[in-house]
């Protein structure tokens, strides 16, 4: 293959990812605006037609908004690679770091190098989440943060990026200089090790910078939630409430970890709208998600993933073509794994997008399995009014567009789940 072809190829798949994306999006709005009016019958005596409105107009807000960001993102792909903004940053460093990098220090230039084009990037996409939160969810009365919470989580996200980020960066451009040619499975078994120390470390360490988690003080919902726990065979020390009103009016639940870092974590927002009998019937859904394994078969599914990804990366680095191709002329005199990396996480959402079906699809059937163990543990009627109440105030929409669904949706549309409870 040639260089031409090779940016014949990403300009292609390119393409084919932008029209896709865009259309889908389309879709999605057209079909939210399209049942803008009417309420589906079996959610006309729990919806009034105003929220289903409101949940229209919040759908699309967010969508037309990701649209713009989606299309600066490409810009900048475009930027980065054809446009010369990662050749540009790959001279400057050089220059920086003298002619000869190899003796003054390889891994050095390689990680400083990665660390700006991830700083750049990031720094870029900082006037959209501001925007974001403070306008878009703003508007729709969601937003509870102060833009002085957005500043701190901003710098606590930068230190962490950074404190994580440097050493494991430094490990796998070390693993890609010394391993061989089979350093793609080296770099593998360590990006694995690494990912399942991050989920016992995340709950345990990370999230209590952002958040504050407490013991539930309730005690007669605790007392109730105790004796759910128990039945199900769960450590009772896993249920956490979390201060999710710092930062949003929307309300979650969701489980994590592994281990002895596996729990529960309530938002304050859901505690303080559903009655005790939903609390219940939401938590015994979460444990369904343990109760089938579904972390487990997160963790196979991204293990495999990425193998076929470093795999990929380990034929890639080795072509010329493949940094002709995406406007960046290889180093004569230095290591090019930390431009191969940068280019790889540039283009990869072109070609990876074809996976997002699949893995939407066992994420969905995953939510209607934990709904099934809520409904034989707890109780299916306290479980559909609980999931209404929580469509309602994060307005949710009702009615997505199928082909989006099965495209994106981690969840299910709530009028399949909710008919799924209420069937047999
Ligand atoms: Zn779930």
């Amino acid at each position: 293959m040639t260089s031409e072809s090779g940016t014949t190829l990403f300009l292609s798949l390119l393409a084919i990812w932008v029209s896709l994306q865009v259309w889908l999006a389309r879709r999605q709005i057209d079909h939210v605006v399209a049942n803008r009016n009417v309420v589906p019958l079996a959610f006309r005596n729990a919806i009034s037609a105003e929220a289903h409105a409101k949940a229209a107009d919040y759908t699309c807000a967010k969508q037309r908004f990701g649209l713009w960001q989606f299309g600066f993102g490409v810009l900048m792909l475009l930027a980065w690679t054809l446009g010369g903004g990662l050749a540009a940053l790959n001279t400057t460093l050089l220059g920086f770091f003298g002619g000869d990098v190899a003796t003054s220090g390889d891994l050095a230039y390689q990680v400083t190098l990665l660390l700006a084009f991830g700083l750049i990037g990031g720094l870029l996409d900082l006037p959209f989440d501001w925007y974001y939160n403070f306008r878009i969810e703003e508007r729709f009365g969601f937003n509870r943060m102060t833009q002085r919470i957005w500043f701190v989580d901003l710098l606590k996200n930068l230190l962490v990026s950074l404190l994580i980020g440097a050493p494991l960066i430094a490990v796998v451009l070390w693993l890609m200089g010394t391993a061989g040619p089979a350093w793609w499975l080296w770099a593998w078994g360590f990006w694995m090790a690494f990912n399942l120390l991050l989920m016992v470390v995340y709950p345990l360490f990370i999230a209590p910078l952002f958040n504050e988690f407490k013991p539930l003080a309730d005690e007669a919902l605790a007392a109730r939630v105790k004796a759910l726990m128990d039945r199900c065979g769960f450590s009772a020390k896993g249920l956490f409430v979390m201060d999710g009103s710092k930062r949003s009016a929307q309300s979650n639940a969701y489980f994590t970890g592994i281990g002895h870092s596996k729990r529960v974590v309530f938002y304050d927002t859901l505690l303080a709208r559903l009655s005790p009998g939903e609390v219940e019937a939401v938590l015994a859904h979460e444990l369904g998600h343990f109760h089938h394994k579904h972390i487990i078969k997160m963790i196979v599914q991204i293990f495999l993933m990425s193998l076929l990804g470093l795999a990929a990366l380990g034929f890639l680095a080795q072509q010329p073509e493949f940094y002709l191709g995406l406007g960046v002329t290889p180093n004569d005199n230095a290591a090019n794994d930390g431009l191969a990396l940068a280019l790889f996480t540039l283009v990869l959402p072109c070609v990876s997008f074809v996976l997002a079906p699949l893995s939407s699809r066992a994420s969905r059937r995953h939510e209607f399995q934990a709904d099934a163990y809520a409904k034989a543990n707890a109780n299916g009627d306290e479980l559909a009014s609980a999931l209404v109440k929580l469509t309602e105030d994060n307005a949710s929409t009702l009615t997505p567009d199928p082909l989006y669904v099965a495209f994106n949706y981690s969840h299910p549309p709530m009028v399949e789940r909710i008919a799924a409870i209420k069937a047999g």
